[in-house]
């Protein structure tokens, strides 16, 4: 329930933005739309104008007429308009806040946050309630917003979400039923003042969450175990190793799930023990409300990898290409330097997220054969590993891909896995993913006729 007596800003004009605006237009509410770009870059803000009061160009002090507002995760706290309504003592949401006022009572909440694998752990666990006949909506950061959906109205059994550090800064009675903790490793790291910062807001996940209420917790992590120890929620524990005091964990060919349900890695169609854990998460986070190890189990099968997420692309005279334009930071790039069984050619560099790449040297003298280096963090990758691993920078994206197939011979693998966000190239990774797999096709296309 919200209340409809407060005034309501909107700061940022996003997906999620939008989607808060229209939602409490439904419910009665009108609120104040407040965004930093003019109106001329904002697809909608024509619509917008004719439906809202809206300010473009700047948020200014009209912000700070409203008793709430709702705040793009995109937008940084410390931003002026917001410390100043902060002094104001106006209320500061994030659109997953928003959302949880408004759901229907009985649809029940599984979420997960973590620095990496939170798309492929919602979109499985969404796989594995919808083979289970359950009514499930996925939502947050991926797909549309959460209040981009009819959540007010019962009947949804189960609202998947996938939420960010940036809409965990904002929550207040924000409560799922089930929350899922993947790890906690640097990212963003421009955004928070520390790595401590950025860890607390992740474990914000579970303020809210009692006895009755589940964590899924990494037991590998030992930053999880450490920031979890006093929090009320039952634990569910899933481990990498051979760890038996965990609910899940890998054994041989297989996952042990629960006392006596053994998952075969071969049902799994993703690769590497990043997915494993993965897969574990996401069969705890359903049993956790469906106690059925068996009927999970079987469930999980047929799920198939997300794009952009070391998708195989394809392969011509023997070498194969993956797409792995996701890995925006360090540890999604070690995940895939481990999930190959043998040396691999890796495309990297980007726009800069403030991450020191010297973390991945020991992995990378490893398993790398070659790494090619482009974009606007090439010159800082290369003063990291000049000497250490064969490098070459390549400025132009297209000559960086072609390179990499020109050094290659019959068994080579070839990565896209950049360490970097895409913005001084492309829109967002799924558009350099999408010109990488055009070039890989170009090149595969080129080379059959051989
Ligand atoms: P997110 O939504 O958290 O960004 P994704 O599932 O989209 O996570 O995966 C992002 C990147 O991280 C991909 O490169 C993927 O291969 C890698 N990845 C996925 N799961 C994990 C994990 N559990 N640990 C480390 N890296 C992971």
């Amino acid at each position: 329930m919200i209340d409809k007596s407060k005034k309501y800003g909107i700061v940022g004009l996003a997906r999620s933005g939008i989607a808060s605006a229209y939602k409490l237009k439904e419910l009665g509410v009108i609120p104040f739309l407040s965004e930093l770009s003019p109106a001329q870059e904002i697809p909608a803000a024509e619509k917008l104008e004719k439906d809202f009061p809206c300010e473009f160009g700047g948020h200014t002090k009209k912000l700070l007429e409203c008793d709430c507002l709702i705040v793009s995760p995109g937008i940084p706290l410390n931003t002026f308009i917001l410390q100043k309504a902060k002094e104001k003592n106006i209320e500061l949401i994030s659109e997953i806040e928003l959302g949880y006022r408004i759901k229907a009572r009985d649809s029940k909440i599984i979420a997960v946050t973590g620095s990496n694998g939170k798309s492929t752990t919602v979109s499985l666990i969404h796989h594995i309630l919808t083979g289970l006949g359950k009514n499930s909506l996925l939502a947050g950061n991926i797909g549309d917003a959460l209040c981009g959906y009819d959540i007010e109205k019962p009947g949804i059994d189960y609202i998947v979400l996938e939420i960010s550090s940036f809409q965990l800064d904002l929550i207040d009675s924000f409560k799922p039923d089930v929350a899922v903790l993947l790890n906690i490793t640097p990212d963003h790291i421009n955004r928070y003042n520390s790595f401590e910062d950025y860890t607390l807001s992740k474990v914000n996940i579970f303020k809210n969450q009692t006895a009755t209420d589940t964590a899924v917790l990494f037991m590998d992590s030992v930053e999880i175990m450490h920031n979890t120890k006093e929090i009320k929620a039952n634990k569910l524990y899933f481990s990498l190793q051979n760890n038996e005091t965990a609910y899940a964990y890998p054994v041989d060919n297989y996952i042990q799930f629960g006392p006596t349900t053994k998952v075969p890695l071969s049902n799994l169609e993703i690769r590497g023990p990043h997915n494993y854990a993965n897969a574990m998460a996401a069969m705890l986070a359903v049993y956790a409300l469906y106690p059925e190890p068996a009927k999970i189990a079987e469930a999980i099968t047929g799920f198939k990898p997300l794009p952009h997420r070391l998708e195989f692309v394809g392969s011509v005279n023997g070498i194969s290409f993956y797409n792995d334009s996701k890995a925006t930071n360090t540890d999604s790039v070690r995940s895939a330097l481990h999930s190959f069984d043998k040396p691999i050619r890796i495309i990297m560099g980007g726009s800069d997220k403030g991450e020191s790449y010297s973390t991945l040297t020991s992995d990378m003298q490893k398993i790398v054969k070659k790494a090619y280096l482009t974009g606007d963090t090439s010159e800082k990758m290369y003063q990291t590993w000049n000497g250490i691993i064969p490098l070459e920078c390549i400025s132009d994206f297209e000559d960086c891909v072609t390179k990499a197939y020109n050094d290659s011979l019959p068994g080579d693998i070839i990565v896209l896995s950049p360490a970097c966000a895409s913005f001084d190239k492309f829109k967002n990774y799924e558009e350099r993913g999408e010109f990488f797999k055009l070039v890989v096709n170009r090149i595969i296309k080129e080379n059959e006729k051989k």
